[in-house]
């Protein structure tokens, strides 16, 4: 049990004892059986799925094997796939892409099957999966709680068993705190472990696409396959010790020095989430860990500064998304109102809002005061973890203040939202690995914690997950099936 990949599935697969197309059909099943009162989807894939599906039953029979051939995945709707349409969770008019996103390929090169496309906060912009014009998500442990955002679709549907693992994207955690919403795993790597080519960009200095599973394990697995450089991103590199990543090893837990950051776990943490956090140390302590506090001063300008240099790399990106370009054209009597039209009916509030401040920031007379002054402590925030990384092998950090809220309690209210965001930021804005784990249930909500790292050091985190996973059982809890 214990061993098992991916549920099982893998060794299922593996031995002939399951089919590639027998998984993909109970997928569909669930999904048509749960999805109307859940809403993680988007788009369903069902002929593309039955026919990569009848694909991998050939290369499995044929003897061949790789770590995800034949297992269903979801993917966000904001990550290419040649042929489908991608929706940016928008009014604004779908896009066609010509191509295929380069990690969504390597898996689909690999045998792995994508069964749909999941339901996001507009353009990713969003921390609890209401900003989408299809409808908010449900948290599949409570239904009227959010499930996170923005890759609130992924993380849903994979909890409620749509799929063996999901992509989302994670530009200031959005993988993560999804992934801790529900009770599962997740992994934001270092920036440009994974290709960008085919993730629609939000704020492209921090756009990551983020991995969600069910174990560390699986994630060392789906890393694997889709880590690597590619001449499609040059900010795209190679990752050390990948190899290490198919068997992966459970961390000596002996001498390892796990950071606790001071103000992480100061006032405004919820006392369930410090009751689980102390727990995993005290477990971490008595496998011979040693907690070390540490202190990253200026995380707290870490949303601030976000935010400042989100909406400026958004009031760029989505420039051209005006009609002419893409999103579908709102006709109006000259150019400059057809613009006006196009992006005004097809934004949502959230985005509309960001645009707006990210222009001011950029602008003459103010970049001085927003952007540079965003940069400068984006650099202070990195600095702190480059200081932390000199006395400790790893960090350890909540994955969000509270457990998930209910729905609609911050919608009114973008500052509080944003807020939510506070421990996912600072590992965006300085580049680096975390990874989400489930550490258990708080009056039935999952809580995540959250292990960072160095700069690449991805195969050691997800070791160590490996190994936190090993003591406990938090991430084989599944959240209660509907009555
Ligand atoms: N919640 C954050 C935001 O709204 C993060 C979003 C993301 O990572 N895509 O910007």
């Amino acid at each position: 049990m214990v061993n098992e990949c991916f549920n099982g599935l893998r060794e299922g697969l593996d031995a002939g004892d399951l089919s590639s197309e027998v998984l993909t059909r109970q997928s569909l099943e669930i999904m048509a059986q749960r999805d109307a009162d859940l809403g993680a989807l988007a788009t369903r894939l069902e002929e593309t799925s039955l026919a990569c599906a009848r694909k991998a039953d050939r290369r499995l029979r044929q003897g061949e094997r790789t770590p995800v051939l034949g297992l269903p995945f979801l993917l966000k709707d904001n990550l290419a796939l040649a042929g489908a349409s991608l929706g940016h969770g928008s009014r604004i008019g779908p896009i066609k892409p010509p191509f295929t996103a380069t990690v969504v390929l390597r898996l689909m090169e690999a045998g792995a099957v994508p069964v749909a496309q999941t339901r996001m906060d507009e353009f990713a912009m969003g921390s609890s999966g209401e900003h989408c014009a299809s409808g908010p998500t449900r948290n599949p442990w409570s239904p009227d709680r959010v499930p996170g955002g923005s890759s609130s679709g992924s993380a849903a549907g994979l909890a409620a068993g749509y799929a063996a693992f999901a992509l989302g994207s994670d530009t200031g955690g959005s993988a993560r705190l999804p992934a801790a919403f529900c009770g599962l795993s997740a992994l934001r790597p270092t920036y440009g472990t994974l290709s960008r080519k085919g993730l629609s960009a939000m704020a492209s200095s921090l756009d990551q696409i983020g991995l969600m599973a069910r174990s560390a394990r699986d994630l060392a697995s789906i890393l694997s396959v889709v880590a690597g450089s590619d001449s499609g991103d040059a900010t795209s590199t190679c990752l050390p010790r990948q190899d290490r990543l198919r068997n992966l090893h459970v961390m000596d837990l002996k001498g390892l020095r796990v950071g606790l950051p001071r103000e992480a776990l100061g006032d405004g943490l919820a006392p369930e989430v410090r009751r689980l956090m102390e727990t995993a140390v005290a477990l971490l302590a008595s496998e011979g860990a040693v907690p070390v506090e540490v202190s990253l001063p200026h995380s707290r300008f870490a949303v601030d500064t976000y935010f400042l240099l989100n909406t400026s790399e958004v009031s760029s990106n989505l420039a051209r998304f005006d009609g002419v370009r893409f999103g579908t054209r709102v006709p109006a009597a000259d150019l400059q109102d057809t613009l006006a039209r196009t992006r005004d009916e097809g934004f949502g509030p959230e985005v509309k809002r960001r645009i707006l401040l990210g222009a001011f920031c950029l602008s003459k007379g103010f970049y001085e005061a927003f952007h540079l002054k965003a940069l400068q402590a984006r650099t202070l925030v990195a600095q702190d973890f480059q200081h932390a990384f000199q006395q400790v092998d790893l960090i350890l950090m909540p994955a969000s203040p509270a457990p998930a809220f209910p729905l609609g309690s911050r919608l009114e209210d973008p500052r509080a939202m944003h807020l939510t965001d506070l421990h996912t930021v600072p590992q965006a804005l300085a580049g680096l690995p975390a990874l989400v784990l489930p550490a258990g249930l708080a009056k039935g909500l999952p809580v995540g914690l959250q292990f960072v790292g160095p700069a690449f050091s991805e195969v050691a985190l997800l070791e160590a997950g490996h190994a936190f996973q090993r003591l406990t059982s938090h991430h084989r809890c599944a959240p209660p099936l509907p009555a």
